[in-house]
């Protein structure tokens, strides 16, 4: 039973009820006993891409007519809530659902949809963005790679790093100035299959502090020629603007990841105070105890209202920049507030790898810093008072 029982949002129907049971037993039962196979290379294996494809779930929010499964942001926030609870480390499904493949929906021509997404549906295609380069990470502007007209193809050079999916994506969008003379107004989204991409490489895969089932990497880009059909949508210098309206859907998956794992640790930590025993009782019968899981509960369960009711902003295209930007930044101090407060309570085995509070903890850390740092988050709040 999950830790947090707030009541069913208004756009939870009946029909995602029996999703979230399909989901529950996809991740349990196909995708979880792989876990420590995929921690110990380093990423998830590409049948388990193809399997979330022929489950339905990889595009669940794309149009049926572009090979989706026809839902809707809803369908997201559940696969992302039972991976989760499932304990499937690594697999960057919500990032290829949710961040990739939309921008082909919202910007791409008839013709590139029907290249491309159809192929992510079946797994064929796995997704990835690179706009982190070494140099810049925050000033998006900044970006120092390259796309450069040449007849009927752009020339893309530069370096990405800190790329998840980096290792096994095979259709990345890359952030690069299509003029580099220009700051925001030359940046251009463009789209690089690289199984068939000469001059593209990819660098080491990065070993982290958390998530280590997960593939982030360097990526580099030499005299890379991709035909001027791999320009996302029409019109170039758009890049940063389509960053920009995406950015709030992006910020909102990390939210709703946040608090899935809130829900999860304190479900782990519940029923391990009750079993644990100290000087003859279980641990939850300490006040201290009753009172940490408390104070956690409580703020946990104001988070998750929250986070349910930007989903309901974001089904009615309403979730502005700054309330995304709000969830994305509480949501994951808060996350990394309790998961520390959770850890402790499992004294030393909350210390021990094999305990996935352990993990937790580490896998948390990074929901500070990416999708736009926390400090960011300030930044873009600040802008509405
Ligand atoms: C595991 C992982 C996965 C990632 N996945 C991806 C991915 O798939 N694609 C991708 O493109 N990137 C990805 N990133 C990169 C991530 O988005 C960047 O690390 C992040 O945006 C911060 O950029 P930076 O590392 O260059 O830090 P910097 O921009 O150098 O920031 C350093 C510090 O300065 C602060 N700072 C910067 N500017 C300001 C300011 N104006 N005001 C106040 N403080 C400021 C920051 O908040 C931060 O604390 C990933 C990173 C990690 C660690």
């Amino acid at each position: 039973m999950p830790a947090l029982q707030t009541a069913t949002p208004a756009w939870k129907t009946d029909e995602l009820f029996l999703f979230e049971e399909e989901a529950a037993k996809f991740f349990s039962r196909e995708l979880y006993p792989h876990v420590e196979k995929w921690r110990e290379q380093g990423k998830v294996d590409r049948w388990a891409w193809e399997k979330a494809g022929e489950a339905g779930f990889l595009c669940a929010s794309m149009p049926e007519e572009w090979g989706g499964a026809g839902g809707s942001f809803a369908h997201e926030q559940i696969l992302i809530e039972q991976q989760v609870k499932a304990g499937v480390e690594g697999f960057g499904m919500g990032l290829h659902n949710c961040i990739v493949a939309p921008y082909i929906l919202h910007y791409g021509t008839e013709e590139q949809k029907k290249r491309w997404l159809p192929r992510m549906a079946t797994g064929e295609l796995i997704g990835a963005i690179a706009m982190t380069e070494p140099g810049t990470g925050s000033d998006l502007q900044a970006v120092r790679t390259t796309a450069l007209k040449d007849g009927n193809h752009y020339v893309v050079n530069g370096s990405k790093t800190f790329i998840t999916n980096g290792q096994t994506a095979n259709l990345i969008i890359v952030v690069a100035k299509t003029d580099p003379s220009e700051k925001a107004k030359g940046v251009s989204l463009m789209v690089v299959e690289t199984d068939e991409a000469e001059g593209f490489r990819r660098g080491r895969n990065l070993k982290k502090l958390g998530n280590k089932a997960q593939d982030t990497s360097e990526l580099f880009f030499d005299d890379v020629r991709i035909p001027r059909s791999n320009l996302l949508g029409t019109e170039e210098g758009q890049g940063f603007f389509q960053l920009m309206e995406q950015l709030p859907q992006e910020r909102h998956q990390i939210a709703c990841l946040a608090i899935a794992a809130i829900d999860r640790a304190l479900e782990l930590t519940i029923a391990y105070t009750k079993e644990r025993h100290a000087f003859g009782r279980p641990i939850i019968n300490f006040q201290n105890t009753q009172f940490k899981l408390a104070e956690c509960k409580a703020k946990a369960t104001m988070a998750k209202v929250f986070v349910d009711h930007c989903t309901g902003l974001l089904l009615e295209k309403k979730l502005d920049a700054a309330t995304a930007s709000m969830g994305k930044m509480l949501l994951t101090d808060l996350e990394n507030e309790i998961i520390d407060e959770c850890l402790q309570l499992f004294g030393g085995y909350g210390y021990m790898d094999e305990y996935p509070i352990s993990r937790m903890y580490a896998d948390a850390r990074v929901q500070r810093i990416y999708g736009g740092t926390n400090e960011i988050m300030k930044l873009l709040i600040a802008r509405t008072l």
